[in-house]
């Protein structure tokens, strides 16, 4: 360890496998700016695996954690075999020390979600969360594989399967917000697919190239409408971690999204090659972001707290923008997604693309509250924008 304030890894995304049976149209990572997988294999060899297990139980060890978690991800990770997934997990498990607790979740596209292998999947204890544009058929039209048909009449299967025969195995629903789709109707329409929890999640641009459609607060009024949906309820019908991160922020509590927030970033990913990553989010931004130049093989985790891009994710206010460090949301917001900050020639240090949207939504979260007689902190007006 280097000594310093690091804060160590507490999630560890594991690319089992690096490609997808879906061919989104939007995908950041397969249709975006960074082809750096296409020189990866396809599934992840045994002895990166195996090596991946060995450095999570040295990083969890070093730290003395008591949990942590582990992401199965792709590409489609299901393609890796369901099998495959439930050793890697168990060898996690089998190697940290006593007293971690290995929280192991699967992030598919549920199309190739069967009774069998959700079987072999709950026998590891590994939930599933499923990443889907909404609840019908017309949502998730872009959702199409590689011959452009579409997805979701396997997806929906899938979804339904874990729903209604592994209820305790389901994680949730993932979904990238489609300002052009309703947001009530789409909130429904996912709840309806009985989701534990739904992350909603902005889709990837930055200031260089701008999220799809994106004008005004269109994304943050997108949020208020679903925001007043869920609130209205009455009683929780599913968790949204947007949602209640930004409550809870509001409230003064801790809370850790990447969305939202000043908590350092704890999250690390491993591609099947075996070397370590930054977020592929990041990717999003310009070819290589990710890339940190270590491996598995040859670097701990330890070092990878120690990257330069690691580190400035760890930095809280520090590493803002000067716009960001004195805008009166910054408790709350924390300058946004981290991705969502770039400017070519300007790096990170910058507001979120998002930044109108932000105060949009989180204004609106703290009138709720402050008409439910919550005990708000008062926020101070501040001039809506925020472009640098
Ligand atoms: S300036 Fe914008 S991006 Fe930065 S903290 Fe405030 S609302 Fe968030």
């Amino acid at each position: 360890m280097s000594g310093s304030a690091a804060v160590p890894f507490r999630q560890f995304i594991v690319k089992a496998h690096g490609r997808c049976n879906l061919a989104c149209t939007y995908c950041y990572l397969y249709e975006g700016p960074d082809s750096n997988w296409r020189s990866r294999p396809a599934a992840a060899p045994a002895e990166v695996l195996d090596r991946t297990a060995t450095r999570i139980a040295e990083h969890a060890r070093a730290h003395a954690l008591t949990g942590l978690a582990l992401v199965l991800h792709g590409g489609e990770p299901l393609l890796a075999g369901a099998g495959t997934l439930a050793a890697f997990t168990d060898r996690v498990r089998e190697r940290v020390p006593a007293g971690c607790a290995v929280h192991a979740v699967v992030q598919t596209n549920a199309t190739l979600l069967t009774a069998a292998r959700l079987t072999v999947l709950a026998g590891a204890g590994i939930r599933v969360g499923v990443s889907l544009d909404g609840g019908t058929a017309a949502h998730n039209r872009r959702r199409v594989d590689h011959a452009g048909r579409p997805s979701w009449p396997a997806a929906a299967r899938g979804t339904r399967l874990l729903a209604d025969r592994f209820p305790a195995s389901y994680a949730g629903v993932l979904t990238v917000v489609d300002p052009d789709l309703d947001p009530v109707g789409t909130y429904e329409s996912l709840l309806a697919l009985r989701p534990p929890a739904l992350h909603l999640l902005l889709p990837h641009g930055n200031w260089t190239t701008p999220p799809p459609g994106r004008t005004g607060t269109r994304y943050g009024d997108w949020l208020c409408a679903a925001f007043d949906r869920w609130w209205a309820a009455g009683r929780r019908e599913t968790r949204v971690r947007l949602f209640e991160e930004c409550v809870a922020l509001l409230l003064g509590l801790p809370a850790a999204t990447e969305a939202l927030g000043l908590a350092p970033f704890d999250a690390v990913v491993v591609e099947t090659d075996g070397s370590i990553q930054q977020v592929d989010s990041l990717a999003s931004a310009y070819p290589g972001a990710a890339l940190t130049g270590l491996d598995v093989f040859r670097h701990s985790f330890d070092e990878a707290l120690r990257h330069p891009g690691v580190a400035a994710r760890q930095t809280g206010a520090a590493a803002l923008a000067g716009q960001c460090r004195a805008c009166p949301l910054l408790r709350v917001c924390g300058g946004g997604h981290y991705a969502h900050r770039y400017r070519a020639g300007h790096g990170f240090r910058n507001p979120s693309v998002y930044c109108a949207d932000l105060q949009r939504f989180i204004r609106h979260v703290a009138g709720k509250l402050a008409g439910a007689a919550a005990p708000v902190p008062s926020l101070p007006s501040s001039p809506e924008g925020g472009a640098p």
